[in-house]
């Protein structure tokens, strides 16, 4: 950032210090509460407005609060007497929900603006904000052998419509809160993020997950074909779980990133096909693939350009995909065999 703006002290919470965690009933703030309760944090607040059963994780010894964070009100609840604010709630799924719902996901920003208030409000120290490779310029990822994308890449602005404008617009809220009055924010572009404990059916599920289910599916069933939406050219990258909440706790760690937007993903560039033939090997099965042309696919290709995190942090997501999507896999088969049991499973529709 430039100068003439509020000095970045480095103050990092205490274990006891209240943290909080916003989307918590969701995949990746979920598996962010358990990161922060293993790491030893004592005073954890989850909030979702999920009903607390549908959760997809609970951790024994967090606080957990069922809030609709869209309004002012709640937002300053689930805020109070916070140290640290991680806000990872939004209405979101894969390229089947945010092609459909652009509303939907438009009106996440009432969760941000408020949220970033109410932390502002409450002399919070930090907080981060999830955003979105979905937040860079569409017309540079029309070609599956697009380069790889740059922070700078977001601006001039064309972002996915809906989704990666709210994306762009929360970004600038938390940089003019840290530029006006001094709260730190910490921006994260999260590039397909997947795991355990991520949504796997109900038509939020993204590529990875959806593409392990129908596998997984196609076995149970003894079918010999799977659907792919495209043409199965589109390239992506996809990072593990665990990479993203150790990402997210270093990046809202470090002062010199104090508000500035940072790519948080994988560079190891794959096509959907590709991803096809990984779950396909995990799986031990070949099957025929059906291409469903018109169905939603997103850009042609999107990667992440890992140069200024290497170079800031001396790190970067390095699950290889291969190693990430046999323990994804695992983990979805036995919520496939648990639902055929009659077992709840993680679930969310649109
Ligand atoms: P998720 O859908 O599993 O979790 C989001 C959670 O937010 C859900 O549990 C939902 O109930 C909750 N939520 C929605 N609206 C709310 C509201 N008004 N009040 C309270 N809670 C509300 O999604 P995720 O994959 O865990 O994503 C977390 C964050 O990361 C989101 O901001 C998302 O945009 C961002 N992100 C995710 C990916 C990815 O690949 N998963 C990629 C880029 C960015």
């Amino acid at each position: 950032m430039t100068s003439g703006q509020p000095d970045a002290k480095n103050t990092q919470c205490g274990k006891d210090d209240l943290i909080v965690v916003a989307g918590a009933g969701g995949f990746i703030a979920g598996s962010l509460v358990r990161y922060f309760h293993e790491k030893g944090f004592t005073r954890i607040r989850a909030v979702d407005k999920k009903p607390l059963p549908d959760w997809y994780q609970r951790v024994d010894g967090v606080e957990c609060l069922c809030l609709d964070l869209s309004h002012e009100k709640t937002c300053r609840q689930a805020c109070e007497g916070a140290a640290e604010v991680y806000n990872l709630a939004a209405d979101m799924g894969g390229m089947g929900f945010i092609e459909r719902f652009r509303i939907q996901c438009l009106r996440s920003i009432l969760i941000n603006t408020h949220m970033l208030d109410a932390a502002y409000r409450a002399g919070a120290q930090r907080y981060f904000f999830s955003s979105s490779a979905c937040a860079y310029n569409t017309d540079l990822q029309k070609d599956p052998k697009c380069r790889a994308l740059k922070e700078s890449d977001a601006y001039p602005a064309m972002a996915e419509r809906g989704y990666g404008w709210e994306k762009l617009m929360s970004e600038m809220f938390c940089q003019e809160y840290w530029a006006e009055r001094g709260l730190k924010t910490f921006i994260a572009r999260f590039h397909n993020v997947y795991g355990p404990c991520g949504t796997w059916d109900g038509g939020r599920e993204k590529a990875p997950a959806a593409i392990c289910r129908k596998i997984i599916e196609a076995k149970d069933k003894g079918s010999d074909t799977i659907e792919i939406w495209g043409d199965g050219s589109q390239t992506r990258s996809f990072m593990y779980i665990d990479d993203c909440t150790k990402g997210i706790d270093t990046i809202t760690h470090f002062e010199p990133l104090v508000a500035t937007p940072i790519n948080l993903g994988s560079s190891e560039l794959v096509s959907v096909n590709e991803l096809v033939s990984i779950v396909e090997e995990i799986a031990g099965v070949r099957l025929k693939r059906k291409y469903i042309l018109d169905a939603p696919k997103g850009v042609a290709g999107r990667n992440s350009d890992n140069t200024m995190i290497q170079r800031i942090l001396h790190w970067e997501p390095n699950t290889t995909l291969r190693a990430g999507l046999a323990k994804t896999y695992a983990w979805i088969e036995q919520q496939y065999q648990d639902r055929k049991a009659g077992k709840r499973v993680v679930m969310d529709t649109i």
